[in-house]
């Protein structure tokens, strides 16, 4: 059932601390796409979450870079498209961007113009909610592309960063909180 499910994603989630800097614990999600089932565990679980929670969903869209690993295998279950926000810079032909602050200076949020037409219902996918910087970016942009963000997803929630303060009026969907 669902619980097995997730107490099989918990125990292939790594934390190694001081990563990549000193007093940030990094959530290492590859033990998870290393095992076939305990992969097809997660997307079984946001496949359950998407067909509970949404009458009809448009596309996944995926957050630079690990939001790529999960998302066209949930689009895929889903039998819908998969499109990508990227870092700026990454992508050919017309681009739509929005700019937010991180921790040190700036960053672009970059998407394909043609990627998402107005009226779209989409879902958001990254591996990691942690101060929500990264996905207020792409909800923004979403907004900018005149989509409908129907909410966001993520295997894992850093809780005491408060990031879904920072997504909302945008639901946060998370696997695995700490
Ligand atoms: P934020 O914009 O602060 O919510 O950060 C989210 C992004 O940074 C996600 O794309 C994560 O992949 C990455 N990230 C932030 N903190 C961590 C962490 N402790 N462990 C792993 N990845 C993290």
């Amino acid at each position: 059932g669902g619980e097995s499910k997730l107490q099989l994603l918990r125990s292939h989630i790594r934390a190694f601390p001081d990563f990549p800097k000193k007093g940030i614990v990094f959530r290492d999600i590859c033990p998870i796409l290393k095992d076939a089932a305990v992969l097809k565990a997660v997307i079984d679980l946001f496949e359950e979450h998407v067909r509970n929670s949404h009458q009809h969903v448009d596309l996944i869209v995926g957050l630079d870079a690990r939001g790529f690993l999960f998302g066209p295998l949930l689009a895929q279950r889903l039998g819908v498209g998969f499109v990508l926000v990227r870092k700026k810079g990454k992508l050919p032909g017309p681009t739509v961007s929005v700019a937010y602050d991180l921790e040190y200076g700036k960053a672009e949020a970059e998407m394909q113009a043609d990627a998402v037409a107005p009226g779209q219902k989409v879902l958001l996918i990254d591996d990691l909610l942690a101060t929500g910087g990264t996905l207020k970016a792409a909800c923004d942009l979403m907004r900018k592309m005149q989509a409908e963000v129907l909410g966001c997803m993520v295997v894992i929630e850093l809780k005491e960063l408060n990031g879904i303060d920072k997504v909302q009026p945008h639901n946060v969907f998370s696997l695995v909180q700490y």
